[in-house]
């Protein structure tokens, strides 16, 4: 998991929010939803908008492009889902700009608990603004913008469907829906404090003792991202082996076939087992190795 800076990129998408904004206010009757609002509406100005994307798409594509790691050969509309590390593309079904203060939140203690965390969020002057904002429901002006539409309150994140074809929200934002969790991914030091283990668990060690805070952190990871889901442990401990011994994923049925005999003693559960060998005997598990190339890395594990 890697720290989400928003700073990066903050003003061209705040031009293009400023303009979206503007044309909300010109609009008769005002949008409910301006989230919803964004998917249709197009920047005019093909200096912005050269491929005249909708908003949504442009600015998903703009928050994917930010979340390049140096050297990780990404193109422009490529990016990471911020909880699971999956490569993400923008005109994928599988994408979505994510809220980290829910949308639909309602009332003003719940919107003030995000702020209660050390994270970036509430470092950020546009969030502090849109902070004492929150309850205009019509904004007079375009910025500081309501939380719903506001740059700094959008990551892209993938909606969890695994794998590859499925239907099935097993993790990320499809588990998470509206529940309360902190801004994991604007907390400065996140990268350090996700760990991840070499049979592909993912653990948010507490560097906090207190045992609530431990079993929090543990609720977050296990049962809201669902970032413990045996199709990601998998993938994970599959990667691990392979950046171990200098392998790619782009392997023959029986280079596969050597990988998975050698990782199956590992499993301790036959669902485990059993989720292993679906990696063996059918390529929708398998090519989700290529989407999550974040991992061909033995320096992420420990
Ligand atoms: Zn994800």
């Amino acid at each position: 998991m890697e720290f989400v800076d928003k700073s990066i990129g903050s003003g061209r998408a705040h031009n293009l929010l400023v303009n979206f904004l503007n044309r909300c206010l010109d609009k008769k009757p005002y949008p409910r939803d301006l989230y919803d609002a964004m998917k249709s509406d197009i920047e005019p100005d093909e200096l912005i908008n050269p491929n005249q994307d909708t908003t949504y798409n442009l600015l998903l594509k703009w928050i994917l492009e930010e979340s390049h790691i140096k050297g990780d050969g990404l193109n422009n509309d490529e990016g990471y889902c911020c909880y699971c590390m999956r490569k993400i593309k923008a005109n994928d079904s599988h994408s979505t700009l994510e809220h980290v203060i829910p949308k639909s939140i309602e009332t003003e203690e719940d919107y003030n608990s995000y702020f209660d965390v050390d994270s970036e969020l509430e470092r950020d002057e546009n969030i502090m603004t849109l902070k004492t904002k929150f309850f205009n429901i019509r904004h007079k002006q375009a910025l500081p913008c309501p939380h719903n539409a506001a740059y700094e309150n959008l990551v892209a994140s993938c909606d969890g469907r695994l794998p590859i074809g499925s239907n099935n929200h097993v993790c990320c934002n499809g588990p998470r829906d509206k529940t309360k969790i902190p801004p994991i991914m604007f907390m400065r030091n996140i990268h350090n404090e996700i760990e991840y283990r070499t049979n592909g668990r993912i653990i948010w060690i507490a560097g906090n003792p207190d045992m609530k805070v431990k079993r929090e952190r543990a609720k977050i990871i296990n049962n809201v991202l669902c970032l413990n889901h045996d199709i990601l442990k998998c993938i994970r401990g599959i990667w691990y082996h392979l950046a171990t011994n200098g392998l790619d994923c782009k392997l023959n049925d029986e280079e596969k076939r050597r990988v998975i005999d050698t990782l199956r003693p590992q499993c301790k559960l036959d669902s485990e087992k059993e989720m292993l060998q679906n990696f063996l005997s059918q390529t929708n598990y398998w090519n989700l190795l290529d989407q999550y190339r974040y991992f061909n890395d033995v320096n992420k594990f420990t």
